[in-house]
């Protein structure tokens, strides 16, 4: 048996880091099984569905490399294919028409309440009623009335739902359009999934899926209630606690592959390792090990993690988040190399993509702005004439390399009899406008000749007043 699985969000909200853990889950599945992975989008609540929530989900899954083998559907564009089946259960017996109206269906609520008991459908149109002239009726799925339904749930155990709680579900409303978990049935039947893997917020609908599905003659599928994501603080996660669109860690600079790894370690664990290639997460994953409990979203941890996966990238894999970052803040390079550079230079001094492209916008300036604290504390005293010996030498350098530089600073300092720290900072002030830097060989190498005596006359043009 081909597995197939599927992530199927409903685009009222950003996704975020739940849903893209959930997708994830999937993705992995479908991947270790050697599976197919679908993209459904669920997108007949109309009002609340959003374009904007729809191109996230595209871009997002797209950012994040979790490519899907079919789709996306959409369900917007499958509601022939409900009314159909809605037709054929009607049919069969397995669906029937419900006349009540909204004041009948209140006044039984009411007593119900009142009496203590669960609010359901009492079933009064179940064994036929007569059409009522001016009402539209809804479809109701004629549930099993007895018996009960047990849900073997991969990661919850075996979770028994009595067909005596379910009451007849409405599968239409009055004006034909199909409701969310009859659509969810037709779409896992009819793309052949074989585990559905989705948040344990939905495990309440299952029993409901499976007795329509089991009418219907489907197979049954696996199901996997995965727990959801909780805030640092024990509460529901929110957007103060980063559950903000996907793509905004793409902004910040996280990188995919530290993403999915931090979602993968939320309540599922390999022996003590954390950090997991796509190809390493696929070879150890299986559904059965998640966690039930919920995990808490902890943003320092997944902090940490990209900057473990920025330090193992090799750069040239790591090139485009770094021009991407660039040329948000206004920096446009394609100079291969040089960017290249810049990431070995620069990654362990930055947590993100975004930082390190902050880091290194003085590679690119047409002029460096001196912070002054640093031009006070190194450019003083006898800082500007150390900067015209190190101008001298470097102009006569014969090579530009980082060898060629580092021999030459660190002559300098031995024939003044300073430590290289005294040469090297009135150098990095000049060159990158602050006190902290890359190593001042590799900065100058990346900088360029032309570029560091540029800097170099500036920095002194400036300290003599002129
Ligand atoms: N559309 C549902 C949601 O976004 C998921 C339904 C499912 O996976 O069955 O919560
Ligand atoms: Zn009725």
């Amino acid at each position: 048996m081909t597995v197939v699985t599927r992530f199927a969000p409903s685009p009222t909200g950003m996704l975020h880091v739940g849903g893209v853990r959930t997708a994830l889950f999937s993705w992995l599945y479908a991947r270790r099984m050697g599976g197919k992975f679908i993209l459904r989008v669920e997108d007949t609540d109309r009002e609340r569905s959003t374009d904007e929530a729809v191109r996230v989900i595209l871009d997002g899954m797209a950012w994040l490399g979790l490519t899907a083998d079919e789709g996306p559907y959409y369900q917007t564009q499958r509601f022939d294919r409900y009314g159909a089946v809605i037709g054929q259960m009607l049919a069969a017996g397995q669906a029937y028409h419900c006349y009540c109206t909204k004041e009948e269906l209140e006044a039984v609520r009411a007593e119900q309440t009142a009496r203590k008991e669960k609010p359901r459908y009492p079933g009064t149109c179940r064994h036929g009623r007569a059409p009522r002239p001016g009402v539209q009726p809804v479809v109701r799925f004629r549930n099993p009335a007895q018996g009960s339904v047990v849900v073997e749930d991969l990661v919850h155990g075996s979770v028994t739902f009595q067909n005596a709680e379910l009451d007849d579900l409405i599968i239409a409303r009055s004006d034909g359009t199909p409701t969310y978990n009859f659509c969810v049935v037709v779409d896992d039947w009819d793309m052949g999934v074989t585990h559905v893997i989705r948040g344990d917020d939905h495990l309440n609908n299952t029993p409901r899926q499976m007795n329509m599905l089991l009418a219907l003659g489907a197979a049954l599928p696996t199901y996997a209630h995965v727990p959801m994501i909780l805030g640092p603080d024990g509460a529901k996660l929110s957007k103060r606690h980063g559950a903000v669109s996907v793509l905004q860690y793409e902004e910040e600079g996280y990188l995919p592959d530290a993403l999915l790894n931090y979602l993968v370690r939320l309540g599922w664990a390999h022996g003590d390792q954390e950090v997991f290639t796509r190809e390493e997460m696929i070879a150890a994953f299986d559904i059965k090990d998640v966690n039930r409990a919920a995990s808490a979203f902890n943003p320092e941890k997944l902090l940490w993690l990209n900057q473990q996966h920025m330090m193992r990238a090799t750069p040239a894999t790591l090139v485009p988040h770094l021009r991407a970052q660039l040329r948000r803040i206004g920096l446009d390079c394609d100079d291969q190399a040089l960017l290249e550079g810049i990431i070995l230079a620069q990654r362990e001094r930055a947590k993100t993509m975004k930082e390190m492209a902050l880091n290194s916008r003085f590679f690119f300036a047409e002029h460096v702005e001196i912070d002054p604290k640093a031009a006070a504390k190194h450019l003083g005293g006898g800082g500007r004439e150390t900067l015209q010996r190190v101008r001298e030498r470097l102009a006569g350098l014969g090579g530009w390399s980082t060898e060629a530089i580092h021999g030459a600073l660190e002559a300098l300092a031995a024939e003044l009899g300073a430590g290289l720290g005294k040469v090297a900072q009135p150098v990095r002030v000049a060159v990158t406008g602050a006190a902290v830097s890359p190593p001042i060989d590799v900065t100058l190498a990346l900088l360029g000749r032309e570029r560091t005596l540029a800097r170099l006359d500036a920095a002194m043009a400036a300290g003599s007043g002129a």
